[in-house]
């Protein structure tokens, strides 16, 4: 699936080109009181540093857990206001919603980077176009470990992560209540699992 879309859409970003044993943690759709708060504090016990790709809206509901995320020094993307699906919204609805959700990020703090990552991976090329004009690099994902479908199990999401994973890797978990379970069992297994093999996690 990916592999098909990174094809059609080579000007975004997938994979890092690396040799070296390093991923890219990224979180989607947060902030969210207590499972975010639950990330951080296993990010900040295991000295990782992570990227969180946070809806607008969110930031706005939830201004104190999204200080706490940029107080220790991880890194925020831009997810959209209200986590649009690009392919269902007008090109000016779209660019509208991200530029609010941009708005809510610079209240607390002007981003190093300029990230943004649309919400399903599901963009329209005039929408890319407008991000990309404006500065942004957009991150899709290499690894996207499922842990919002009901349907999986903890032990299933793990291992398609552990079966998956490989240097440059850019792993996508969700900070939300419905990949709360599936993620809460996966991410420091994981991280354990990575330690073991000698992997450093950075920032995109
Ligand atoms: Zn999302």
């Amino acid at each position: 699936m990916s592999r098909f879309l990174s094809f059609l859409f080579p000007q975004y970003t997938w994979k890092r080109t690396t040799s070296e044993k390093v991923v890219y943690l990224t979180f989607d759709d947060g902030p969210i009181p207590g499972v975010t708060e639950w990330v951080l504090d296993l990010l900040k016990e295991q000295q990782i540093k992570a990227t969180f790709f946070c809806i607008g809206d969110n930031i706005r509901k939830h201004p104190h857990v999204f200080q706490r995320l940029l107080a220790e020094k991880h890194q925020v993307g831009n997810h959209t206001f209200n986590h649009l699906k690009g392919w269902k919204t007008p090109l000016k609805e779209y660019i509208a919603n991200f530029h609010q959700c941009q708005q809510e990020i610079e209240k607390h703090q002007k981003p190093l980077a300029q990230l943004f990552r649309p919400p399903y991976g599901k963009i329209k090329k005039e929408q890319g176009k407008y991000i990309v004009d404006q500065g942004y690099e957009v991150i899709m994902w290499s690894l996207i470990t499922k842990d919002y479908e009901a349907k999986i199990s903890p032990q299933a999401c793990l291992n398609r992560t552990l079966k998956r994973v490989k240097p440059g890797s850019i792993i996508v978990f969700h900070d939300s209540i419905k990949a709360e379970k599936n993620m809460k069992y996966t991410l420091p297994l994981l991280i354990k699992h990575l330690k073991e093999k000698g992997y450093s996690f950075a920032l995109l």
